[in-house]
């Protein structure tokens, strides 16, 4: 079903026509971003040296990105891998590929991963590998949203890298947040669970 986007009336009414119900409202989601903000202020408030460069997974992550960038309370900059996985629907292909690489040269620097959400794990396993291979002394993750029982791969932070999780999500197929089916739901101010009829 396709968002008339000048038309907010139409937008509830697919809202309500397409998502089964809301896992992670707006409020909640504001407040949680606010916690993670605030411990990534701390945690990296003793390297001076050296301020993170926080690398969004796009498309997927951008509007976390863009929240938790302006709760963190340092100087901080901030740039963008894409990655291809899905091929079509729902699921991974499991052979993640950078489209599109860093434009910053991370040699030495603290990085943060920004995730929308790690399923497999595929992807973020490619990416770490990717970002030691680039010269990061330290690649931590910033996921929104965790599937933990859907881990097919572990992954392991380089030096001291830590992370940290929005929510951890039940084994369903969610949108909003930024999250997509087929390029949709992205603008959901929060995250809901599609009806499995829109994609089987
Ligand atoms: P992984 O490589 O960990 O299997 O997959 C990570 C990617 O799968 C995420 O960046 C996201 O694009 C996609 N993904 C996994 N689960 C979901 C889900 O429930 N909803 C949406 N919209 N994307 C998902």
């Amino acid at each position: 079903m396709k968002f008339d986007l000048q038309n907010s009336q139409q937008m509830e009414m697919d809202i309500n026509n397409d998502i089964e119900r809301i896992l992670y409202s707006s409020q909640e989601i504001s407040e949680r971003v606010k916690e993670l903000a605030s411990q990534i202020t701390k945690d990296f408030d003793h390297k001076p040296s050296s301020f993170p460069v926080l690398v969004g997974v796009a498309t997927g992550a951008f509007l976390f990105l863009a929240d938790l960038v302006r709760k963190i309370n340092l100087p901080i900059t901030v740039d963008f891998v894409r990655v291809e996985s899905y091929a079509s629907g729902t699921v991974s292909n499991g052979k993640p590929i950078i489209s599109s690489d860093l434009k910053c040269d991370v040699i030495g620097n603290h990085v943060i991963l920004v995730e929308d959400i790690v399923d497999t794990g595929n992807t973020l396993s490619c990416l770490i590998a990717h970002l030691k291979t680039k010269g990061a002394s330290s690649v931590s993750v910033c996921t929104f949203l965790d599937k933990p029982s859907r881990r097919k791969i572990d992954f392991e932070l380089v030096g001291k890298g830590k992370y940290y999780c929005g929510f951890e999500c039940p084994d369903e197929f969610v949108v909003g947040y930024g999250l997509d089916f087929a390029e949709m739901y992205r603008n959901l101010p929060f995250v809901g669970v599609l009806k499995p009829h829109i994609y089987k």
